[in-house]
C-alpha cells in the first residue's frame, strides 16, 4: 500500500504525525516527512491519519497509484 501526501495542501497540522508516527514525522515547524510505502502493520493508523487530516492531503493506495481510472 502506498501513500502520497499533497504537500501543497498540507498545512502542517501534524494530525497525521500524531496518529501514525511511524509513517509521518514533522520536520521542524511545518514540513512533513513521510514513508511513501506503508508498512503492513501501519495501515489502520495511516487510514485514520488520512481521515483526520483537516485538508485531506493524504491519499492512500489505489488512488495514490498511477491514476489508471
Ligand atoms: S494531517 Fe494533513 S495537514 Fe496535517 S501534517 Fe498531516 S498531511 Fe499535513
Amino acid at each position: 500500500m502506498n501513500v502520497v501526501v499533497d504537500l501543497n495542501r498540507c498545512q502542517g497540522y501534524a494530525q497525521c504525525a500524531f496518529l501514525a508516527p511511524e509513517v509521518f514525522t514533522m520536520h521542524g515547524e511545518e514540513s512533513l516527512l513521510y514513508h511513501p510505502v506503508v508498512p503492513d502493520g501501519q495501515l489502520e493508523q495511516v487510514r485514520r491519519a488520512a481521515v483526520a487530516c483537516p485538508v485531506q492531503a493524504i491519499v492512500m493506495g489505489e488512488e495514490a497509484g498511477a491514476g489508471a481510472r
